[in-house]
C-alpha cells in the first residue's frame, strides 16, 4: 500500500515540488510571539462585540459576490484611488503574488527582485516555472543600482519586485535610485507597501506617473492577519488582465465582513499603528546600547539586528519565552542577524529584559 503510494507520488508530483520545503511556521503557542510581524493589539471589546454581531448577520449559505464589491469600493475609498485605476482583491497579498506569477508566464519569462527579500516572490515565480533572478543589496541592505540596472538589461525581467519598505531588513530604498529602476524595468513594477502603516514615504502619487507599476498592499500588517486580504492597484487595463486569473469567489464572506468592519474602524488601527512606530523608537534606541548588537534603521514593525551570535541569542529568548526569527541563515547578507517584531509595549520590554539578560 505505502510503496504503491510511493510510487504514484514519485509518477505524479513534480520533483521540484518533492524536493522543496512547505512554507515553514515556528510553533509559537505559550510564547511572547514577535516572530511574524503581526499587529499585537486586538480590537477593544465593544467594537468585538459588535464585529460578532455583524459577522452572524452574514450570508453563509450564497458565494461572495455584493459584499467583496463593497469591500473593495471600502478600500479604493481608503487608498483614495484616482479615476483610470483598479483593484484587485486576494487571499492575502501571498495570493497576489501567485496570481501576478501566472499572469506574467509568458515565455522565457524571469522575475526579478533585489535579496534578501521576502521569500514568495523566489517560491511563486519557480512553482510556475518562470526564472527567478535575485540581486545582492548592498551591505547597508540599500539597492545597488549598478547591479540592479545591469540585470535588467540582460534578463529583461517580465516582473521585478521592490518591497517598500523591504522584509527582513526593514529600510525604505533610495527614492532616487528606485526611480530609475523602475524607468529601466522593460515590463512590469510590483511595489510591495506590506508595511505601510509604519513608513514615512509610499508610492501611491508617484504610481499614477508610471503605468507599468502596480502597488500591492495587504491588511496584514494593518491588524488583521488573520483576515487574510491583500490588494493591488495599478491602471485599470492591467490590473483587469491579473484579476482574469484570480480563482473565483477567492475571499470569504466572513473575511470581507470583517475587513469592512476594520476600515469602518480605522482611526482604531491608524491609533495601533502610532503606538508601534513610537515602540519601534523605543525598541531601536534600547537595541543600540546592548553590548555587541547593531539594530538597523526601519520603517517598518520590525527591527533587523545584527548580534553577536544569533543561534545562541535566538535560543537564548526562547527560553525566556520570547519568540522572534532568526534570519542569519537566510542569506549571506544577513549573517549574524535577528528580526524582531514590534510589539506592545508590554511585549517589548519583556523582549528587551530577555535581550539584557541574555547578553550578560
Ligand atoms: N509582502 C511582504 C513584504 C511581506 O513581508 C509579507 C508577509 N510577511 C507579505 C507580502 C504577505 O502578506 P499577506 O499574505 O499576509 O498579505
Amino acid at each position: 500500500m505505502t510503496a504503491d503510494l510511493d510510487t504514484r507520488i514519485q509518477r505524479c508530483i513534480r520533483q521540484d515540488v518533492q524536493s522543496m520545503h512547505g512554507y515553514a511556521i515556528q510553533p509559537s503557542a505559550g510564547f511572547v510571539k514577535l516572530d511574524a510581524m503581526e499587529n499585537p493589539f486586538r480590537l477593544p471589546e465593544p467594537l468585538r462585540t459588535e464585529l460578532g454581531r455583524r459577522l452572524g448577520e452574514v450570508a453563509l449559505n450564497r458565494y461572495p459576490a455584493g459584499r467583496i464589491d463593497d469591500l473593495r469600493n471600502a478600500l479604493k475609498r481608503h487608498v483614495n484611488l484616482p479615476d483610470g485605476f483598479e483593484l484587485v482583491l486576494g487571499n492575502g497579498s501571498d495570493e497576489i503574488i501567485t496570481m501576478l506569477s501566472m499572469a506574467c508566464d509568458v515565455p522565457g519569462a524571469k522575475v526579478l527582485a533585489p535579496l534578501p527579500a521576502f521569500v514568495m516572490y523566489d517560491v511563486s515565480a519557480r512553482l510556475q516555472g518562470l526564472t527567478f533572478v535575485g540581486v545582492p543589496l548592498t551591505a547597508d541592505f540599500e539597492l545597488d543600482e549598478a547591479a540592479m540596472l545591469a540585470a535588467i538589461a540582460e534578463h529583461q525581467p517580465a516582473l521585478v519586485y521592490l518591497a517598500y519598505p523591504n522584509n527582513p531588513t526593514a529600510n525604505l530604498f533610495d527614492d532616487t535610485v528606485m526611480e530609475r529602476i523602475v524607468a529601466a524595468a522593460p515590463g512590469l513594477v510590483v511595489i510591495d507597501e506590506a508595511y505601510q502603516p509604519f513608513a514615512s514615504r509610499d508610492w501611491f502619487e508617484r504610481m499614477t506617473r508610471h503605468p507599468h507599476v502596480l502597488v500591492m498592499r495587504t491588511l496584514s500588517k494593518f491588524g488583521l492577519a488573520g483576515v487574510r486580504i491583500g490588494y493591488m492597484v495599478g491602471r485599470k487595463a492591467l490590473v483587469d488582465e491579473v484579476d482574469k486569473v484570480r480563482p473565483p469567489y477567492n475571499v470569504s464572506v466572513l473575511n470581507a465582513e470583517a475587513a469592512i468592519f476594520a476600515l469602518e474602524h480605522a482611526d482604531e488601527f491608524a491609533r495601533q499603528a502610532a503606538v508601534l512606530r513610537s515602540e519601534r523608537t523605543r525598541l531601536l534606541a534600547a537595541l543600540s546600547k546592548l553590548p555587541g548588537c547593531k539594530p538597523f534603521p526601519s520603517e517598518a514593525n520590525m527591527v533587523l539586528v545584527r548580534v553577536p551570535d544569533a543561534a545562541a541569542l535566538f535560543a537564548a529568548l526562547k527560553a525566556r519565552n520570547v519568540l522572534v526569527k532568526n534570519v542569519s541563515g537566510l542569506h549571506p547578507l544577513l549573517a549574524s542577524c535577528l528580526r524582531l517584531t514590534v510589539g506592545t509595549p508590554e511585549e517589548n520590554t519583556l523582549m528587551i529584559e530577555a535581550l539584557e539578560a541574555s547578553l550578560k
